[in-house]
């Protein structure tokens, strides 16, 4: 947590912030302190039977359909990163090997991603996508300066083009690199920015624009061809190299299984970065994403460091200084141990499970999903407008926690925020025999609290028309 409010002596002197175990160990007679370092060492096992208690009130991490991030992985993968958890990412010169793996993988990625051929790779671990949108913006910024200062122009004021449904990070960039962000809202029971509205919302400070491959919202798939074709024709028209950028956190390790005919990466010619995260869709724990460039001429110079402290003469473009390596090491064990069919088999499968999840949650004649058909394992539904109920998605959601589900309401962006939903990631370890059990919950929900859903007259509702 970001704030503590430091205690004072008399709280932490008070009973309750102290842990007092009852296990019939000597070692463990004595409160030890919550808010402060206690004075005294304790035996290891006991030490982790009191860390590994307090945790038992977290919820459960394979019902967490809230999140995006991998939940589970084969033994194999947790044994490979528990052999590597001591490897330093930036101690290239001592771990070569490892150094080596994140080469490969960052190949494996511009491959999948169809970087011309003539470009070879570039591009580089993060901690996550949020990490690698930074980077990626940063690299915009400084070539859109670039441009201006050629032209002699003003560089004051730089403006990006996103989504008002896009995930925080884009903001926080804003904000913290001094971008004014041109927020295209999102409307219409169409939850991605329109073609016109991005080209319109463009001027010649535009450093980019983020097209989003799977909102947060919904999992929708903006429309980067369109994007990149009114683009070709706005450039030629201004004058003006305005490029795209892909957030494929999510629909980076998608698309390319399920939908392998979408264009919406370096085959288009404006595509010019795109990010991904490594633990999502990657299937890796918590802790790795990818920044990926079309060339790297797309990267300027001097956003890059080197090192030699660590010996050797390390190029490095990150946020960061050490990180785990483990998480890439893992990355390379998925992509040699799945390969485009296992890759393809698992998705394919969550697909599956997710239109399962979708047609039981309509069949109950309460929930409706947002989007006719799905473009990614993930189902956003809200309760059918036309009945009423005695709850709302909220209490639902409340619901399902009591039975250990976490599974997230919300209300959707600006524009839309009176519609309130519920949203469910399918990732792999959300098995078939899990959803039906599922489904079965809500069943029990619906009986429970509404006896009967009964037409109401669809006169009265001023929702707005998303
Ligand atoms: C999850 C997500 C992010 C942030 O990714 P992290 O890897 O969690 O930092 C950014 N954009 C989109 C579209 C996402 O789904």
């Amino acid at each position: 947590m970001l704030h503590h409010i430091k205690k004072n002596k008399k709280d932490i002197e008070d009973r309750r912030n102290y842990i007092m175990p009852v296990y019939g160990s000597r070692d463990l007679e004595d409160p030890i302190p919550k808010y402060s370092l206690p004075e005294n060492s304790i035996d290891p096992r006991h030490a982790y039977a009191l860390v590994k208690d307090e945790l038992m009130l977290d919820g459960n991490s394979r019902l967490n359909l809230a999140t995006f991030v991998t939940t589970w992985m084969e033994d194999e993968a947790r044994q490979l990163m528990a052999d590597t958890f001591d490897k330093n990412m930036i101690d290239k010169d001592e771990y070569p090997q490892t150094a080596e793996l994140e080469d490969r993988c960052v190949h494996i990625l511009s491959d999948l991603y169809n970087v011309p051929d003539e470009n070879g790779a570039c591009g580089c671990s993060t901690t996550g996508s949020s990490e690698a949108a930074m980077l990626c913006g940063m690299a915009l910024k400084w070539k859109w300066r670039e441009r201006m200062k050629e032209k002699g122009k003003s560089t004051d004021k730089p403006n990006m083009i996103i989504s008002s449904s896009v995930q925080v990070c884009w903001e926080k960039f804003c904000r913290y690199w001094e971008v004014e962000p041109r927020l295209i809202p999102v409307s219409d029971g169409r939850y991605s920015m329109k073609t016109e509205d991005v080209i319109a919302a463009c001027d010649e400070n535009t450093i980019g624009i983020v097209a989003i491959l799977g909102t947060t919202h919904t999992g929708e798939f903006e429309p980067v061809k369109e994007y990149n074709d009114a683009l070709e024709k706005f450039n030629a028209e201004t004058g003006f190299d305005i490029p795209l950028h892909v957030d494929a956190a999510s629909g980076g390790f998608i698309a390319p299984f399920i939908a392998p005919d979408l264009e919406w990466d370096f085959r288009l010619k404006w595509v010019k970065s795109i990010n991904v995260s490594g633990h999502k869709f990657g299937l890796v724990y918590p802790g790795v994403g990818w920044a990926i460039w079309r060339n790297a001429v797309e990267l300027p110079e001097d956003l890059i460091f080197r090192v030699n402290y660590l010996g050797g003469e390390m190029p490095t473009f990150a946020l960061n200084f050490s990180r785990p390596g483990n998480q890439v090491v893992a990355q390379y064990y998925n992509f040699i141990r799945l390969g485009r069919e296992g890759y393809t088999r698992v998705m394919q499968a969550c697909m599956d499970t997710a239109k399962f999840i979708k047609g039981s949650l309509e069949e109950t004649g309460v929930f409706e999903s947002l989007l006719p058909e799905l473009k990614m394992p993930l189902i956003t539904f809200r309760i059918r407008r036309d009945i009423e109920t005695g709850f709302d998605v909220f209490g639902v959601s409340e619901m399902l926690r009591h039975r250990g589900w976490l599974i997230p309401a919300y209300t959707m962006p600006e524009n839309c925020e009176d519609d309130a939903v519920l949203r469910i990631v399918v990732k792999e370890g959300m098995s078939m025999d899990l959803a039906h059990l599922l489904m079965e919950d809500f069943r029990r929900i619906i009986e429970k609290f509404s006896k009967k859903p009964e037409r109401i007259q669809s006169t009265k509702r001023t929702m707005k028309q998303c």
